[in-house]
């Protein structure tokens, strides 16, 4: 049987590039855009043209180099920004203009000071001038969740007749809960003349932490495109995350029986080329793509994970593209575990010596938290040379504390390759080569914002 299918719509470069600190230069979104295409997204918000001369030009050169998804660019409800949008996306296969104008009461007094009367018309012009330039025009009543659910209907049906193909219900604010944002979906489609001849689309944010469940809720009730970004970035708390929509339609599809044309190994490669580009580190226990998504470290789950993966894994590391389930070895670790890393690393020991070492690794995590390659092979050293021990071997000895003096663990590993001289640091999955970010980089006040949660 045919699962209905999803279109993925990615904003990081539009929406997501909104985050604070998040900014990207042409050629790095250019460098991103060429990653989204990679992971197979069907449609790549490129930017927001009219907003500055970068960019359109962002915009202009993602169109004219990417030929297999839809380019959208984004324009006010005006002429100008319409018309500039297009401008933006001449070279484009598949181009796609984004008209959006606020339909909230509270938006309309307070923000456009417009009439409700006004906001209609003005949204049914600006679709007709985008939809007299391009076939595909994607419509967004903005703050959709906090507006009077029969003017919303009105606009929605006024935008359809003057061209939409796409009609977006944005949670602006991020202020619905699942079911309700699922309601007002049903209702859409249960009181709108011509909905069915158009893609609903869901656009979340996550203030309250419900971006991902209120865009499948929406799907649940028949929206067809998602609106979401890589790591979720996006204005205030972000976005929906994509890689989380994706595995989540894709690892319960039982209950979420429907398809999307991402491809799943590509999701974490594109998570750290984002964070390399934006320096904007993954949270340690982001769902799919944070370092520990898949790391194990108390020894009853390690051990169950050694036995059988399926015990405590729900999806293998392997379809998101991470390369290999890795196992942390900290305090709460076991003999077992420590055995098959030492294994890893070229060397194996006698019950004897691997009870030696195994006294001296606790001793050593219970200071350090969580012990690196680099660590364990020093201390292997030492039990191999037979030095005399002195508590862990590691008395006035190079291993640093560091990871364990700061509140997160803000291991990065340095990623080759970036010549732009911001020395590149991005946050590393394998655990090794880990050096921490000093106070002293100038992106710690941002990082205290990301990281403040
Ligand atoms: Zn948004």
């Amino acid at each position: 049987m045919d699962r209905p299918r999803v279109t993925i719509f990615d904003t990081t470069l539009r929406d997501g590039e909104q985050s604070p600190g998040c900014s990207m230069n042409v050629q790095e979104k250019l460098r991103l855009a060429q990653q989204l295409d990679r992971l197979g997204v069907d449609v790549i918000e490129a930017g927001f043209p009219i907003a500055s001369d970068g960019d359109f030009e962002a915009v202009q050169r993602i169109a004219a180099s990417l030929r297999r998804p839809t380019i959208a660019g984004l324009a006010r409800a005006c002429t100008g920004d319409v018309d500039r949008a297009w401008q933006a996306l001449q070279g484009a296969a598949r181009p796609r203009i984004h008209v959006f104008l606020a339909t909230s009461d509270i938006h309309l007094k307070y923000k456009l000071r417009i009439s409700r009367e006004k906001c209609l018309e003005q949204a049914r012009e600006a679709v007709r001038r985008a939809k007299s330039l391009c076939a595909d025009v994607e419509f967004s009543p903005e703050d959709a969740t906090r507006t009077d659910v029969a003017f919303l209907c009105q606009v929605v049906e006024a935008v359809i007749a003057a061209g939409a193909t796409t009609v977006n219900i944005p949670d602006t604010v991020g202020y619905s809960m699942p079911e309700e944002y699922g309601n007002l979906i049903r209702t859409l489609r249960a009181k709108v003349a011509g909905i069915e001849k158009v893609t609903i689309s869901t656009h979340c944010h996550d203030d309250l932490g419900l971006a991902v469940a209120n865009s499948l809720a929406g799907v649940q009730e028949g929206a067809r495109q998602v609106e979401c970004t890589i790591n979720g970035i996006g204005e205030r708390a972000g976005n929906a995350s994509l890689e989380e929509v994706v595995m989540a339609m894709r690892v319960r599809a039982d209950r979420y029986p429907y398809e999307t044309s991402v491809a799943g190994e590509h999701l974490y490669p594109s998570s750290q080329m984002l964070a390399e580009i934006t320096r904007v580190p993954v949270q340690p226990n982001k769902a799919i793509t944070g370092r520990n998504a898949f790391a194990h470290e108390a020894g009853i789950h390690q051990d169950g994970m050694l036995k059988n993966p399926l015990t405590y894994e729900i999806m293998t590391p392997q379809s998101v593209g991470v390369p290999d389930s890795r196992l942390v070895l900290g305090k709460h670790s076991g003999r077992h575990a420590l055995a098959l890393r030492c294994e890893q690393l070229g060397h194996q020991f006698e019950r004897r010596d691997l009870d030696e070492i195994y006294r001296r690794f606790v001793v050593l995590a219970d200071r350090i938290k969580k012990v690196q390659d680099s660590h364990l092979i020093e201390l292997i050293q030492d039990v191999s040379s037979g030095s005399a021990s002195h508590g862990d071997g590691t008395a006035n000895k190079k291993f640093p504390p560091a990871a364990a003096s700061l509140p997160f663990p803000r291991a990065v590993s340095v990623a080759a390759g970036v010549g732009d001289g911001r020395s590149a640091h991005v946050l590393g999955n394998s655990g090794q080569a880990t050096v921490s970010i000093s106070h002293a980089d100038h992106h710690g006040e941002q990082e205290d914002y990301l990281w403040g949660v």
